[in-house]
């Protein structure tokens, strides 16, 4: 086995484990491989190992390495969770399965005209700023009810969950327990949070997706 590979193992035991702790069922937690920066032959073991959930925080770079990917591993499902930008809304909605940041209205309008001209519908989290950091993307927590709302009334979007990144020098579980109550609020099912270094925490907290990356593959 590839250091990958081990590492991957590593992380789905970590998983069991804190849902055990917290009396889940493991099988309603989805680990999203982080792989952004790692290439195809970088990735290519973890597949091989089984994985096949995926994460990428650039268009552009997912769109250089998941194609070709893709046609060796037909079944991948892959999450966009980085920023994106209005004039990427049509790349995006061709590329991913899923889209974590969607953050603002303008992606809103510009999603659903994608998804109504291209006929694919990536599945849609909202990102919420639970740390409300100015430089950070994501809807106000305080505005995420109404948000979620608007998108279905205005745009006919479904919005499956919610996604949040708690600022790195806090402990996250207040965080966490703030994005799970505005799951509940917004009566969205899934909940993506926890990174390689809290994600057990999550778990516990009742995360349905954690987005790990150096974890899997390494310091980027
Ligand atoms: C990079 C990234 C991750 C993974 O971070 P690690 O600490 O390497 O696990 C998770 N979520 C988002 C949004 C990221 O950009």
């Amino acid at each position: 086995m590839t250091d990958a590979a081990e590492n991957l193992a590593d992380v789905k035991n970590a998983i069991r484990r804190a849902a055990r702790t917290a009396d889940r069922d493991v099988n309603g937690i989805t680990l999203v491989a982080v792989s952004k920066t790692f290439d195809a032959d970088d990735i290519r073991p973890v597949l091989d190992a089984g994985q096949r959930v995926f994460g990428e925080n650039r268009v552009q770079e997912a769109q250089g390495k998941w194609p070709g990917l893709r046609d060796e591993y037909p079944d991948v499902e892959l999450h966009l969770i980085g920023p994106l930008q209005s004039n990427k809304a049509a790349e995006a909605v061709a590329l991913f399965d899923v889209i974590e940041t969607l953050d603002r209205e303008k992606i809103a309008k510009e999603l659903a005209k994608e998804i109504a001209k291209q006929g694919r519908s990536p599945k849609l989290f909202v990102q919420v700023n639970t740390g409300n950091e100015p430089q950070k993307a994501g809807i106000d927590p305080r505005e995420a009810v109404a948000f979620v709302k608007w998108c279905g009334e205005e745009h006919g979007l479904t919005i499956s969950g919610l996604m949040c990144i708690p600022p790195f020098d806090e402990n996250p579980g207040p965080h966490f327990a703030l994005l799970r109550k505005l799951a509940g609020e917004c009566g969205v099912p899934l909940i993506s949070m926890g990174m390689s270094g809290d994600f057990e925490t999550a778990v516990e907290m009742g995360a349905t997706h954690v987005r790990v990356g150096s974890a899997i593959f390494g310091s980027r």
